[in-house]
């Protein structure tokens, strides 16, 4: 048993969880098969990112079993308490907006930062890696739709954090994220997918590193993958509702 965020939380798989993941998981990855059939694209280029966020221990531990290892959380606090008691072969990805005063503690778990939206954040990341000795990859946030209530670069500059990125001796700019429209019109979504995935294509001309889409959720993950998609980051299709 071990305590998260106050709750004490029973650290074993019992069979519901297991059956119910189980279940969710070889649905979705039907799906995603399905889809990438329909539109011509290799199942191995789209990576499943269970997103695994206010989740039990038990779930995360199910989800193991079962054979997936990238998680993706979006506070630090809450993948550092997670990553500490589960198996250390697992890829953690952080998902979620990351003050300056929590790289290092990121940092000590994260291989993957999808949420980065600032050229002082991108330096930051840098300085703590080479201080601490860690590698880390990291996707550049895009606000494609400018919607206030969003984070994430402007496209214009884009380009300007790329250059700052290229020197940099522990951290790879290796794509994009983006998070789909606001609204929930089918072809809003769309068109912010095929924006990105313009992008993508444009800036990786000049830097090669540039491949990975980081886009798609429970709800749009059928509409990300035929835009290029090669994250996606599902968490209540797969692992039911969040519990705290
Ligand atoms: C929570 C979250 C997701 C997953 O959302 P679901 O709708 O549960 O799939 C994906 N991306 C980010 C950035 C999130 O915070």
């Amino acid at each position: 048993m071990i305590n998260i965020h106050g709750k004490l939380i029973f650290y074993c798989v019992d069979n519901m969880a297991f059956e119910f993941l189980s279940e969710n998981l070889k649905n979705l990855q039907t799906s995603i098969a399905e889809i990438c059939r329909k539109c011509q694209r290799e199942v191995s280029e789209v990576t499943l990112l269970p997103v695994t966020k206010r989740q039990p221990l038990e779930k995360l531990q199910a989800l193991y079993d079962l054979g997936e290892r990238h998680f993706a959380e979006n506070r630090v606090q809450e993948m550092l308490e997670k990553a500490e008691v589960l198996p250390k072969d697992l890829v953690w990805h952080l998902i979620g907006p990351l003050q300056s005063n929590k790289v290092r503690h990121a940092l000590s778990y994260a291989s993957y930062i999808h949420s980065v939206d600032s050229i002082k954040l991108l330096n930051r990341i840098e300085r703590i890696a080479q201080e601490d000795g860690k590698e880390v990859k990291v996707f550049l946030q895009i606000n494609i739709t400018g919607e206030e209530q969003k984070s994430g670069f402007a496209e214009a500059d884009l380009d300007a954090a790329l250059k700052v990125a290229e020197s940099f001796l522990k951290t790879t700019v290796v794509g994009l994220m983006t998070m789909g429209a606001v609204s929930d019109s089918e072809e809003e979504t769309k068109e912010v997918f095929s924006k990105l995935r313009e992008l993508r294509d444009k800036w990786q001309i000049e830097y090669p590193e540039l491949k990975q889409l980081s886009m798609g959720m429970s709800g749009d993950y059928q509409l990300a993958i035929p835009e290029g998609a090669t994250y996606i980051r599902v968490g209540s299709l797969l692992l039911g509702n969040r519990e705290y």
